[in-house]
Formats: structure tokens, C-alpha cells, sequence
């Protein structure tokens, strides 16, 4: 539920408030807004009464959340949420562009790439360290070697990294090294997951499982959030259809959609969400012309010879081009690049 102080209601009103939540249990989320003070109230819902709280001095009124997602939803928190990585504003009015290849796979790979991408005007490098994949006989990726140079490009090139923690038991090593957290799709519901990167401190991506629903995914972000954690992004990736022409089908809906319910930011996955490299410039256009806060697109050096993803990741110049092109359209969405 949500208690509405009235407009200049008194601090000790609000402190008795807070007080009362947690003496009875419960977690207390404020948002001191300029006019008024609003309380969200977090916990077991079965024993959540409203009447106490609408008998204390200084509140005016107490709603039910009616979603279940509550940290998540617009209900609690009707402003956009900006996320501040060095520099870089996610969830503002300029879109943010993450680009760099599938999988870090050398020290001349990742810097020529990084150095790449960041002409090209990306401001997030991604690249995998630790991969998720299919078959346990390809390519797991470099661990903590790519870490290290994934960090290594990232002081080169002064730009945040985006890096997949793949479990519970990597997450010490890689939140050392990340400044953003990627939760892949194969883990979206690894609830023990979520709860480590909620309490990891630094701000995660959580990528769309493949066969989840958005209101899935909408409860997969409470998790991360009631664990501490408020610097959520929300990243479409594609899901599984009937249709096989492509790798996943990108659901074009959820951006718009996911803009209506949460204050979260979203950034689309062009990369997976295709499987093909030459599908990527115009899926990248669709998703920011759909209100995608953002973009994450694997960039490659040398596609063919990628050790993962080698069909989907753009040449440079291909993803120069498309910036170009994203340049372009962004005023056209009352959007900056
Ligand atoms: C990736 O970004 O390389 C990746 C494995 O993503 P997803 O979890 O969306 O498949
Ligand atoms: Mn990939």
C-alpha cells in the first residue's frame, strides 16, 4: 500500500509514520517529493491494514497497490527513474547506446572494439566474460582475464562496461569489475540471483527470459529491488515464438508497454533478439522510435571468426552507419544521441 502525507505534513508526522512501518514489520519506501511526501509500504500483504495509518496526524489518504509489482510500478513511483553510470544518464532524454562484442576473446579484440565503438559515439561497452551457452562444449568465455581487460578497455576508452554475471557464485568477482551487472535471459527467474545483484550495490540489466511474460519480468525486477537495490534497467531481447526465420522475435509491444507500467528504464537487444547482423540496423531504428530509453548491440572486429554469436555481431562501419542513422531519427522522437 501507499500512504499519501498531506502536502507540508510535518517531519515528526512522517518520522511516526516510518515508525509505525517498521515496528509492524514492514519496509518503508519514501519519495520526498518538492510538494509532498508519499510512502510505499513493503511486506507480507496479508497482514498490511490501512485504517491505522489513515488515523495518523498528518496523512491524508492510504491506496492499495493494486499491481503486483510495486517497487517497479508507476503507481509507487510515477517519475522516470535516471541512472547515473560515470558520466552517463540512462532513463533521461538522450538514449544510450551499450555496444562491443558477444564475448571478450583477446586484449587486441576488446581494445580495437572499444576503441571502435566509442568513435562511433557508443557509451557503454558490453562484452561477455562469463557466457551462458547451450552446449557446455563452446565457448564459456575468458572469466576473470576477461574482466580484466574488459576493465582495462573501459579506462582506455572512459566508458562503464556492461558484463554478464552468469551465478551467485561469480557475483563477488564480477561486481569488482562491472559497472553494470547484466542478469541474462537464461537467469531472469534465478530468484537467488536476483536477490545477490539487488544487494550488490552497483546497477543491473536484467534481460527479458526468453519465455517470460512482461508481468515476469516486471516480478523478476521487484525482486532486485526489494533487496536494496533501486538502479534497474529492463532490457527486451526477444522471446520465443512459432516463428523460426529469426533467432527470437523481438516483442516491439513490451517497450511501450514496460514505458506505462514501470519507471524503469528500457533498452532493446537488437543483437539477440535477431540473430542476424544485417536485421540489426532496422530493429535498432524500430526500438527507438517504439520510446526505448536505450540500445545494446554486439559490435565485432571480425564477425566471422567470432568464438560466440558470429552471424549477429556488426562490422565498425556497419555500426557507424547505423549511428548515423540513429542520430538522425532521435529529434524525431523528441530524443538526443
Ligand atoms: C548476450 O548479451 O550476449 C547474451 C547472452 O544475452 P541474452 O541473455 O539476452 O541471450
Ligand atoms: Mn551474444
Amino acid at each position: 500500500m501507499i500512504i499519501i502525507m498531506r502536502m507540508g505534513a510535518a517531519k515528526e508526522d512522517i518520522a511516526n509514520v516510518l515508525n509505525k512501518i517498521e515496528t509492524d514489520g514492514f519496509k518503508a519506501h519514501p519519495i520526498y517529493g518538492v510538494e509532498r511526501t508519499v510512502i510505499g509500504v513493503i511486506g507480507d500483504d496479508r497482514e498490511k491494514r490501512p485504517e491505522p495509518f489513515e488515523r495518523m496526524p498528518g496523512v491524508e489518504r492510504v491506496e492499495r497497490v493494486l499491481r503486483p509489482w510495486k517497487l517497479a510500478g508507476r503507481e509507487f513511483h510515477p517519475d522516470d527513474t535516471v541512472i547515473r553510470l560515470n558520466g552517463v544518464s540512462v532513463g533521461g532524454e538522450s538514449v544510450v547506446v551499450m555496444a562491443g562484442p558477444c564475448s571478450v576473446e583477446s586484449r587486441d579484440q576488446i581494445m580495437d572494439i572499444a576503441h571502435a565503438v566509442k568513435e562511433a559515439g557508443a557509451t557503454v561497452l558490453r562484452g561477455g566474460a562469463f557466457k551462458p551457452r547451450t552446449s557446455p562444449y563452446s565457448f564459456q568465455g575468458l572469466g576473470e582475464y576477461g574482466l580484466k581487460l574488459l576493465r582495462e578497455a573501459s579506462e582506455a576508452t572512459h566508458m562503464p562496461v556492461v558484463t554478464e554475471v552468469v551465478s551467485t557464485r561469480d557475483m563477488p568477482l564480477v561486481r569488482e569489475y562491472a559497472d553494470v551487472l547484466q542478469i541474462g535471459t537464461r537467469n531472469m527467474q534465478n530468484f537467488a540471483l536476483l536477490t545477490a545483484a539487488g544487494e550488490a550495490h552497483k546497477p543491473v540489466l536484467l534481460k527479458r527470459g526468453m519465455s517470460n511474460t512482461i508481468e515476469e519480468m516486471l516480478m523478476a525486477a521487484e525482486y532486485i529491488l526489494a533487496a536494496g537495490n533501486p538502479r534497474v534497467m529492463l532490457c527486451e531481447r526477444g522471446i520465443r515464438t512459432f516463428e523460426t526465420a529469426t533467432r527470437f522475435t523481438l516483442d516491439i509491444n513490451a517497450v511501450p508497454l514496460l514505458k506505462q507500467l514501470t519507471h524503469l528504464p528500457v533498452i532493446v537487444d537488437p543483437s539477440q533478439a535477431t540473430g542476424k547482423w544485417d536485421l540489426v540496423a532496422p530493429v535498432s531504428k524500430a526500438a527507438l522510435a517504439a520510446g526505448a530509453d536505450g540500445l545494446i548491440i554486439e559490435v565485432h572486429n571480425n564477425p566471422s571468426e567470432a568464438l560466440s554469436d558470429a552471424a549477429q555481431q556488426l562490422k565498425p562501419e556497419s555500426f557507424g552507419a547505423l549511428m548515423d542513422d540513429l542520430r538522425l531519427l532521435a529529434p524525431a522522437v523528441h530524443r538526443t544521441l
